[in-house]
C-alpha cells in the first residue's frame, strides 16, 4: 500500500491509517498521505492514462492494504458526455458532463462509499453508521449488503422517499431525525462514538471516502486525453466531492502528469449557502446556516457543528483560483430541464444546480466562451420523482 498516514489539514499532526476522523491535536480535518515518490517511481504515466474500469483501476492512490477487501458494485467509470445542444444553446465551446448518475445506486456517493466500506472489512467492523441526506444512504446500504455488514443510517425528515426506500430494501435501519442533515451528522457521531460502530459518514468525518471522490479527477484526465478543464463545476453541501476532484488533480500534478489544477466552482442553493456566503463575503471562517429551504435536499447541508468542513471547501476553492456562487430553486428547476430536454440526462434537483451555475457563471463573465468546462452531474432525477412529477410539470 503505498498510503502512509492520515494528516490534520490544520496542524499537520499525523495519525496511523486507523479509524480516526478528527486530529486528536487540534480536532481538524484528517487527509490520506500517501508516497507519491513511490508511486511516480512505479507507474508508467502512458499506462496510467489507458487504464479504464471503474474506481479500483487506480489502487496505487487508494488507502486499501489488501485488495481482496475491495467490495465493488461496479462504482466509477462514468461517462464523460460532450454536450452538443446545451452547450450551443449557453454560447460555450467545449462542455463536458460527468454523468454520475449511471452509478449503481444512482449517484456519485458510491465511489466514496465503494471505499469506506471495504476500509470497514478491512478493520474488521461489523457494522457501520453515518448520517445522510439520501444519496449516501442508498448507497451504504447497498455495498455493507455486499459486504455482510450490518448499517444503521440517520437521515433528517425531508429526505426523498425514494432514497430512503434504496436503503430500506438493502436492509439498514434507517432512522428519521427531526431536523436538518445536521441534527443526523450529531446523532451518527453520538452513536459511533458510543458503540464503537465505524462512522462512514462522508462529510468530511470519515476520512477515506474523499479517496473514492477523487478518482473523478483521474476519470477526466484520462478522458479528456491528458488536458485539464479550465472549470470543473461540483454541486457542494459541505463539499468533500469538490477536494476530492482537486485532489485528484493536485496528486496528478505531484506525479508530473499534469501542470496545472482545475479552477474549482462551488454551488449551493440560495435557501442553504454558508460556504457561498463565506466566498462572496471575503471570510475565511464558514458559519452555520439557519433554517436551510430548498428542493435541493441533496446539498442542504447547514454545517452546524461542524462549520471547519465549509471552511475547508471555500479555502480549496480560493486556493484553485474558482467561485463559489448560489442558485435559486427555480434556476435548478430550469436546469433539470434543459439537461432533460437538450442532453437526454434525468438529474435530480442538487445534480442538475452545476449546469445553473454554468449558466450564472457565463452571464457574469467570470466563464468565458472558450474555456474547457466540465459539469458534474451527480445523482439521478428518478431519486427524486415524487418531487419532479410535481415541478417539473407543464
Ligand atoms: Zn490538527
Amino acid at each position: 500500500m503505498y498510503a502512509v498516514s492520515l494528516r490534520c489539514v490544520r496542524c499537520g499532526f499525523e495519525l496511523p491509517l486507523e479509524a480516526f476522523y478528527r486530529c486528536p491535536d487540534c480536532g481538524g480535518i484528517l487527509d490520506v498521505k500517501y508516497d507519491y515518490g513511490s508511486i511516480e517511481r512505479d507507474i508508467d504515466p502512458d499506462e496510467f492514462l489507458s487504464r479504464g474500469g471503474g474506481v479500483w483501476v487506480y489502487w496505487e492512490l487508494l488507502p486499501l492494504a489488501d485488495r481482496s477487501n475491495i467490495i465493488s458494485l461496479g462504482e466509477g467509470g462514468t461517462p464523460l458526455q460532450r454536450s452538443t445542444r446545451l452547450s450551443k444553446r449557453l454560447g460555450l465551446r467545449e462542455l463536458y458532463l460527468k454523468n454520475e448518475t449511471v452509478n449503481p445506486s444512482g449517484s456519485f456517493k458510491d465511489r466514496p462509499m465503494s471505499v469506506a466500506i471495504s476500509k470497514a472489512l478491512e478493520f474488521g467492523f461489523k457494522r457501520i453508521i453515518l448520517a445522510s441526506s439520501g444519496n449516501a444512504a442508498a448507497s451504504a446500504s447497498a455495498y455493507a449488503a455486499k459486504a455482510g455488514l450490518e448499517c444503521v443510517i440517520y437521515v433528517p425528515d425531508g429526505t426523498p422517499r425514494e432514497k430512503v426506500l434504496q436503503a430500506v430494501i438493502h436492509g439498514a435501519e434507517v432512522k428519521v431525525v427531526k431536523g436538518t442533515y445536521s441534527e443526523a451528522f450529531e446523532s451518527a457521531l453520538i452513536d459511533s462514538e458510543r458503540f464503537g460502530w465505524f462512522n462512514v459518514t462522508s462529510t468530511y468525518l470519515n476520512p477515506y471516502t474523499l479517496e473514492g471522490d477523487k478518482t473523478i479527477a483521474y476519470e477526466l484526465y484520462r478522458d479528456l486525453g491528458g488536458r485539464v478543464p479550465r472549470w470543473v463545476i461540483v454541486p457542494v453541501g459541505a463539499g468533500p466531492l469538490l477536494a476530492g476532484v482537486w485532489k485528484g488533480f493536485w496528486e496528478l500534478m505531484s506525479l508530473g502528469l499534469v501542470n496545472e489544477i482545475p479552477s474549482m466552482v462551488g454551488v449551493q442553493a440560495d435557501g442553504c449557502s454558508p460556504i457561498v456566503r463565506a466566498f462572496v463575503e471575503g471570510r475565511n471562517e464558514v458559519e452555520a446556516w439557519v433554517n436551510p429551504k430548498t428542493i435541493a435536499s441533496a446539498i442542504a447541508d447547514p454545517l452546524k457543528g461542524y462549520t471547519q468542513d465549509g471552511t475547508r471547501t471555500v479555502n480549496i476553492i480560493r486556493e484553485s483560483g474558482g467561485f463559489a456562487v448560489s442558485c435559486s430553486d427555480n434556476e435548478i428547476i430550469d436546469a433539470v430541464k434543459a439537461l432533460a430536454r437538450y442532453e437526454g440526462l434525468f438529474a435530480e434537483f442538487s445534480a442538475a444546480a452545476s449546469i445553473a451555475a454554468l449558466s450564472k457563471g457565463l452571464e457574469e463573465g467570470l466563464i468565458e466562451r472558450d474555456d474547457l468546462t466540465v459539469c458534474l452531474i451527480t445523482g439521478h432525477g428518478l431519486k427524486t420523482v415524487e418531487m419532479a412529477a410535481e415541478l417539473l410539470k407543464g
